[in-house]
């Protein structure tokens, strides 16, 4: 044993580690991280990336430290010398909630990567006090409060670096904090996370997430997206967007600066990554901080140009960011000279309305500013980049073929498989040595044992365990019952009727159903659910008022419940993420084709061994090139149908609701007796007429094709012997989405870091 490092820690705890109690040894854990990550050398190559985003969802951080610090089973073994468990002191480590979904997970995922290959590149976001919001259930339904995470100590650590930042009327301090990013056995990175200096958590209450949305000084990085339904909240969210990006923009200039730049040769130090829309205003950001130094405007236009590239991340209208000239002049107005000019240069060059900058309604397209004036824009899988391509922003791929590329989603394998399922990442090493965890191609070896018997047991007996471990888990901290010898079909990711939980929970009706005439499923089944609505997406919420009532219709009814149970898990996040996705047998990722640009949790299930059930839609479809039509479940109808028939105008639900009697009875049940007992009236009802008159996510036409696929994955799954060889499959092919080969492509492609 290390007694360095005992010394080391006992110093940090200051007293003996037998007698510390948790949170001092976290506290202690914390400040030797800390003490460790600072000593490692940072890349001081000349040029650097940037890594802009509005949400960093990184997770806790102490174990995925130790691990990448190369000290995870030595501390664990001090520790336990002392009688504690480091899984013990991982509990109490508050998650940082800075982020959203997938494309806030994807930043932190890449930020893992950078260190661990080595690059020179930073994150830049805002720190955010209360996050996006807490998800407490009541009455079935989602109530929302607020989520405090910074404690003292924390990872966050406080700088010199402040700025004075203009706005209309007034001027902010702002102060800027970092969170060290240890690569795995590599150098440190630095998130970038800024502050405002006047802000006041005072503002919230501990019950709701309602504020005075007009005190800017006070409340701007007091949440992650605050609610955007009425004006306030919308000038809210462009206060923070230009906050981030001027913080931003002031120290990359000052980095350049430091490193020798004249600001002519910015190309040479500088690249930026634009994170989805937030962060675009960056851009006309940098025009203007550039011709304060001296340039004129055309060459600041030109030098921005040649550093900023752009990741989109949907092709969700609704998405694609607009902010009206009206509400740029009342918070930054010092921006629509400069955006105006780059909408005119525009608009000499193409005559084309659809790609202008400001429309005719004097609403700025934010995407619009980065096609014109990045170098580089990318999708996150083939499919979704072929349909940037070919509809979505087909006429800029016109003017700029050159610009755009793919970039397939990956994510960091140290978190989605050596931290959170240490049973499958140890029995990976015994069989073919620790090259995977910096090589991920090298888990292809695996499918040399797709004959051994004892191989394939051992994979069964790891999930049958991590799914005890997580039964446990959700019965200590949530009160939850799951059967964990039952098939765990899970789908977690945010509530979005693109994503339709709503096929799921109709599946799960007509099972129900099934189960009261007497038809059985093959095994006893587990559906669990994870999701945090947006605060203001009524339809979202209705639709988890459906879960929750199925979880209490199936949890009640004795005749039922041992062969289905419906369980929603309270407040999704990275950390229960991690504990559900090891022990999954079944990935649900059944978004309506074309609509999901990439999913990355799919990537997550399919490392851990889940077999995934879906649509081919985002890198579903890469992941089914990979395992082959025997190791995955597909089904629905392909984007080329979905996308016509939007172009067509041609679906009406109620067509197929009429057509299919098994359909029809799920869709009436949401509003029969036995529900009404349970649940809301309005919220129920509104959800029915919703997919009866429109159903904008074309979940009936899949209806029957998903119902019959999923049958025949559950009959499948009692072929244990089969079963297990199509989880070493998944295991063995999931190397293609480590985020290490996604880093790899880009810097490779657009970022050229040496
Ligand atoms: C990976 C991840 C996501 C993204 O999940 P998708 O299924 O790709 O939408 C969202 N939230 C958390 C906490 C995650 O870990």
């Amino acid at each position: 044993m290390n007694t360095n490092l005992e010394k080391t820690l006992t110093a940090a705890c200051k007293k003996d580690l037998g007698s510390c109690t948790t949170e001092e040894l976290y506290h202690g854990l914390l400040t030797l991280t800390q003490d460790m990550a600072r000593q490692k050398e940072s890349n001081e190559g000349k040029k650097k990336l940037y890594y802009i985003s509005a949400e960093f969802l990184i997770g806790k951080l102490l174990s995925n430290n130790l691990i990448n610090l190369g000290i995870y089973d030595q501390v664990k073994e001090i520790l336990a010398t002392h009688g504690k468990e480091l899984s013990q002191v991982e509990e109490i480590e508050p998650e940082p909630s800075l982020g959203n979904g997938g494309l806030g997970r994807l930043a932190a995922c890449f930020l893992d990567s950078i260190a661990t290959l080595g690059l020179n590149g930073d994150g830049i976001g805002l720190n955010y006090h209360f996050g996006l919001f807490k998800q407490v259930f009541k009455d079935n339904l989602q109530q929302e409060t607020p989520n405090p995470w910074i404690q003292q100590p924390s990872w966050l650590e406080k700088t010199d670096v402040t700025y004075q930042i203009p706005f209309q009327g007034f001027t902010l301090t702002s102060r800027l904090y970092d969170i060290a990013v240890t690569g795995y056995e590599n150098r440190t990175n630095r998130l970038h996370l800024f502050d405002v200096e006047s802000i006041d958590e005072s503002l919230v209450g501990p019950d709701s997430i309602d504020f005075d949305k007009t005190n800017i000084p006070a409340n701007l990085t007091l949440f992650l997206y605050p609610d955007d339904s009425d004006e306030n909240g919308r000038l809210l969210r462009i206060y923070q967007q230009y906050f981030m990006v001027s913080n931003g923009a002031r120290l990359i200039l000052d980095e350049a600066k430091a490193k020798g730049s004249n600001l002519y040769d910015l190309a040479d130090y500088v690249v930026i990554q634009i994170n989805d829309t937030h962060p675009t205003m960056i851009i006309p950001e940098l025009i203007r901080l550039l011709m304060e130094e001296g340039l004129k405007m055309d060459e600041a236009i030109s030098v921005v140009s040649k550093i900023c590239a752009y990741t989109n991340h949907t092709i969700l209208a609704e998405a694609l960011e607009k902010w009206p000239v009206s509400y740029l002049e009342k918070c930054v107005p010092q921006l629509v000279p400069i955006i105006e000019v780059l909408d005119d240069k525009i608009r000499r060059r193409f005559s084309d309305e659809s790609v202008a900058i400001i429309d005719r309604n004097d609403t700025v397209h934010m995407a619009h500013i980065d096609l014109h004036y990045g170098f580089a824009v990318n999708g996150v899988a083939a499919l979704h980049t072929e349909i940037l391509k070919n509809t979505e922003l087909h006429n800029f791929y016109t003017i700029y073929p050159e610009k755009f590329s793919n970039k397939t989603n990956g994510i960091t394998f140290r978190r989605w498989l050596l931290h959170c399922n240490p049973r499958l990442a140890d029995f990976i090493s015994s069989l073919i040595g620790e090259d995977y965890k910096k090589d991920a191609s090298a888990l292809k070896k695996l499918w040399d044992y797709a004959d051994q018997e004892q191989v394939l047991e051992k994979l069964l007996e790891i999930k049958d365990e991590n799914k005890k471990e997580l039964s446990a888990y959700l019965k200590s901290t949530q009160n939850l019952d799951i059967d964990p010898s039952s098939i765990f079909d899970i789908q977690i990711k945010r509530l979005h009727e693109y994503k339709r939980q709503q096929l799921n929970a109709l599946y799960l009706i007509h099972t129900y159903l099934q189960i009261k005439k007497g038809i059985l499923p093959p095994a006893p089944i587990t559906a669990i659910f994870g999701a945090k609505a947006a605060p203001a997406y009524v339809i979202a919420k209705d639709i988890i008022h459906l879960i929750l009532c199925l979880q209490q219709l199936t949890a009640s009814d004795p005749e039922v419940s041992p062969w289905l149970r419906v369980v929603m898990v309270e407040n999704y996040n990275v950390t229960l993420a991690e504990k559900l996705i090891p022990a999954c047998d079944i990935s649900e990722q059944i978004s309506l084709a074309s609509k999901e640009a990439s999913g990355t949790g799919n990537m997550k299930f399919m490392l851990n061994g889940a077999v995934t059930l879906g649509t081919e839609d985002g890198a579903n479809v890469e992941i089914h090139e990979l395992v082959g039509d025997d190791n995955i479940f597909i089904f629905g109808d392909t984007s080329d149908i979905v996308i016509k028939r939007y172009a067509d105008h041609s679906y009406h639900s109620a067509d197929y609701y009429q057509a299919d009697p098994d359909l029809k009875e799920a869709v009436d049940f949401m509003v029969g007796e036995t529900m009404m007992k349970i649940g809301s009236k309005e919220h129920l009802e509104r959800l029915y007429h919703e997919l009866l008159n429109k159903d904008w996510f074309m979940t009936f036409p899949d209806f029957k094709a998903y119902v019959a696929v999923k049958n025949q994955a559950f009959a499948q799954w009692l072929d244990r012997k089969a079963w297990a060889k199509k989880m070493l499959k998944n295991i063995s092919e999931a190397g293609y989405f480590s985020s290490d080969r996604t880093i790899k492509e880009y810097n490779r492609d657009i970022w050229k870091l040496s």
